[in-house]
């Protein structure tokens, strides 16, 4: 699956290839790629995409239960990258539950961070909670959006999004984990299902979409931080990532 810049979809639960070695690909083989693989497994999703891209695709860890994604990568004993983006606004159980991982995998994870001087003109102008007053997307962009493609060595170009937990459903992907014994974030326990940034995300009731537990103040069609843009539209087949 392809996109261009203008729409491109990052999710953080998916493994990315890098854009120059996307461009080298026929749309064709995109797509013959999403059939072959549209009823198979996370194991065998995950196996595919790193046996075809190697050292370039990393997998998009954003600290909450997609960490299934570095188990099933592990359990193909093959060589994986796992990169996160650290916004600087995270909740500490976040940070503490990275660490967590890193030793879990005796992985070090490949963090992306903000421009620092784009974060001080933001702050200093508009101060550290901006966004309550005239809403997340300009918060978003200088810390989630720009690093994320400035962090890519190809910069502008094609992505190709590979999403091993397209088949499964949150309840697979919990119990997976427990069988595993994998170290999960805190915050599930609090009743966090979407886990993003301190400021922006609450805690959800039983029942309740996890979009209601991110900027919650703001119009529920307003709610995409600029990495999903088009997750909406395209989500399906290889596509449908857990968002951030
Ligand atoms: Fe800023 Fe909130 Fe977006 Fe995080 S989620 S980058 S704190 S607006």
């Amino acid at each position: 699956v392809k996109s261009k810049r203008n729409d491109s979809i990052v999710p953080l639960a998916a493994t990315i290839v890098e854009p120059e070695v996307a461009e080298k690909i026929e749309v064709e083989d995109y797509e013959q790629l999403a059939k072959d693989l549209e009823n198979s497994s996370p194991l065998e999703i995950m196996d595919k995409a790193l046996d075809e891209f190697g050292n370039d695709i990393a997998i998009a860890f954003s600290g909450a239960e997609d960490v299934a994604l570095i188990e099933y990568a592990k359990l193909t004993g093959r060589p994986f990258r796992v990169f996160s983006l650290d916004t600087g606004r995270l909740n500490p159980e976040t940070y503490r539950f990275f660490d967590a991982v890193e030793k879990h995998y005796d992985i070090h994870i490949e963090y992306m961070f903000p421009d620092a001087v784009e974060v001080q003109a933001l702050v200093r102008s508009k101060g550290l909670f901006s966004f309550y007053e005239d809403g997340h997307q300009e918060c978003c962009r200088v810390r989630k959006v720009d690093p994320v493609f400035e962090g890519m060595d190809g910069g502008v170009g094609s992505l190709i999004k590979w999403n091993p937990l397209a088949n499964v459903d949150g309840v697979n992907v919990w119990n997976f984990l427990r069988a595993m014994n994998v170290p999960v974030n805190s915050l599930h326990s609090q009743g966090y299902v979407s886990i993003g940034c301190e400021p922006c995300t609450r805690p959800v009731l039983p029942g309740q979409h996890e979009r209601e537990g991110r900027w919650w103040w703001e119009d529920a069609k307003a709610k995409e931080c600029g990495l999903h843009k088009g997750n909406l539209k395209q989500d399906g087949a290889l596509l449908n990532g857990n968002g951030n």
